[in-house]
């Protein structure tokens, strides 16, 4: 059978929409033949640098043009895309690059510093004096077993004479690998999952259909461009022929402006850059041009959704997940009054189900969500030359370790990870529901609740809270709040309200492993 081929995606644009606007960023505004026209030019710089097909090249950058130029550029050198997350520290940055053993990491003058100690950190690395491309001491590094990786910035990139006759459009196959992703490490250490054109194709395509395209759709990134939920934007621009507007970080200001004046109509937010978006609005209502905010990445608060709809945001709860290359299911804002609480039903290619002891659950019975399609990953690396460690069943079912349950429309309800469930005197306790509690009590600013071991009931919920500025509320009072919303068996056993805030991963995510090492230390503090 002959393998399917895609042709370039961003050729085709090119071709056919060259001078439309496809990337703005800062002062930059490229269109799709800029846009073309620089991502060869990087291809060809890769290659005179020494990238072979299937090589990977590393990005440890903050938000900017390049990244589009970039992630063509590498495509078309033949080589596979490892975004890293700027905000880790050099000994977790180590371990990542010795998992994926990049040929290549550019970094920028931001980053560099970072880079550096990052590759010095690399276990058991040692100099290698062939590599060294920009001739500084201490750039190259040597993965052990491994090939040595060159370090260089993409202001340096761009001086790098291009290589004669290469960097034209390549056509690719569905399954050959275009990117390597780490996932956010809200649960622990991040996994490296390896995405394929045909996942990022088909996840922009069902994504596609289900919010449609409109020509003049401009999508802001003001998430990180290393996260899926970033970099797909990108992608998808090129796919469906729109403009990406990419911001260097969040701010909420500047979203609200890039939607009031910049003709953005496509938001993607997790819950806290939501809140923030509103907190700066006031009551300044959304202009109808915004079509969709997609919200997802971890739980929303019904109270957050409620002031989003009265400010005239079209809200779109999404679940979604690195491994099946973002969107999984994503709710019409004009369902979300008809089904609250749920992110929508999956994408058209994309199929879930809800496992309960290894049968499918009935409708409203919570179980572990699989999900199965064209958009899940082959697989991760445990290592950086070992094969591919498949991340699904025999049946092509990916376990997410989410929980969750279907109505019997189909329509998904997240419940929480499985692995923070807590459960109390046999009863099963979702800390996202108690923190949704908690948030619904307008002094609130964060909530956590994690459980802990008690010699009675097994494990009973405990919260951390921080408070918005200026407003003062008792623990008591907290609790008193949540008598009226939750079961005796759900209310948080004890609140501590705690000045600093929250540990969030980079994607904004309460991570509750460390909430609890948190509250083990306050415990001990008394
Ligand atoms: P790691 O796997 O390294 O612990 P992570 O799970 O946060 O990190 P991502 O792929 O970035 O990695 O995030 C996907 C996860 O985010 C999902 O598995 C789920 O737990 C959570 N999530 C996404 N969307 C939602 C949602 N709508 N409601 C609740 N949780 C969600």
């Amino acid at each position: 059978m002959v393998a399917v081929r895609l042709a370039d995606w961003l050729a085709r644009r090119a071709a056919s929409d060259g001078p439309r606007l496809a990337v703005v960023a800062g002062d930059a505004r490229w269109s799709f033949a800029e846009l073309d026209r620089r991502a060869s030019a990087t291809a060809r710089r890769l290659v005179a640098l020494g990238v072979r097909p299937g090589d990977r090249v590393a990005l440890l950058l903050p938000n900017g043009p390049e990244w589009a130029e970039l992630v063509f550029g590498v495509g078309r050198a033949g080589g596979v895309l490892v975004p890293l997350n700027v905000r880790l520290a050099p000994a977790e940055l180590a371990w990542q690059v010795g998992q994926v053993a990049p040929r290549l990491l550019l970094h920028s003058s931001a980053t560099e510093r970072l880079a550096r100690s990052a590759l010095e950190a690399v276990p058991g690395a040692g100099r290698d004096a062939s590599a060294g491309a920009d001739g500084s001491d201490g750039a190259s590094r040597k993965v052990p077993g491994v090939q040595a990786v060159m370090a260089l910035s993409v202001e340096e990139l761009a001086t790098v004479p291009e290589g004669p006759g290469t960097g034209e459009p390549r056509p690719v196959a569905l399954e050959e690998p275009h990117s390597i992703l780490f996932t956010s490490g809200t649960t622990g250490r991040p996994k490296a999952v390896v995405l394929t054109y045909g996942n990022l194709w088909w996840s922009a395509v069902g994504s596609a259909l289900n919010l449609g395209v409109h020509r003049d759709d401009r999508w802001l990134a003001n998430l990180p461009l290393f996260h899926v939920g970033g970099l797909s934007i990108l992608v998808r621009s090129v796919i469906y022929g729109t403009a990406a507007v990419v911001h260097e970080r969040f701010d909420p200001e500047a979203a609200n402006r890039a939607v009031d004046e910049e003709g953005v109509t496509l938001l993607s937010l997790v819950a806290t850059t939501l809140a923030r978006m509103l907190e700066a609005r006031g009551e300044r209502r959304f202009p109808p041009s915004l079509r969709t905010a997609l919200v997802g990445g971890g739980p929303t608060p019904p109270v957050l959704l409620e002031r989003a709809r009265r400010l005239g945001m079209p809200v779109a709860p999404t679940y979604g997940l690195t491994e099946a290359a973002s969107q999984v299911t994503t709710l019409a804002p004009w369902e979300a009054a008809r089904k609250p609480g749920s992110s929508g039903r999956p994408l058209l290619p994309t199929e879930v189900r809800i496992d309960r002891d290894g049968r499918p659950a009935a409708p409203g019975e919570i179980g572990e969500i699989l999900v199965r399609g064209p958009t899940v990953s082959p697989g991760w690396l445990a290592g950086p030359q070992g094969p591919l460690s498949p991340l699904v069943d025999a049946d092509g079912w990916l376990h997410t370790g989410d929980l969750g349950h279907l109505d019997d429309e189909g329509y998904l309800y997240v419940v929480d990870r499985r692995d923070d469930l807590i459960v109390s005197g046999g009863e099963n306790v979702y800390p996202a529901e108690v923190e949704a509690a908690l948030l619904s009590h307008p002094a609130v600013e964060e909530a956590g609740v994690v459980g802990v071991p008690d010699p009675l009931w097994g494990q009973v919920p405990v919260a951390m809270v921080r408070l918005k500025p200026g407003q003062d509320v008792s623990p008591e009072a907290l609790v008193a709040h949540c008598e009226a919303r939750l079961a005796r068996y759900k209310r948080p056993r004890v609140v501590r309200i705690v000045e600093e805030p929250l540990p969030r991963n980079a994607a904004g995510k309460l991570q509750r492993h460390r909430l609890r090492e948190r509250w083990d230390v306050l415990r001990t503090a008394g």
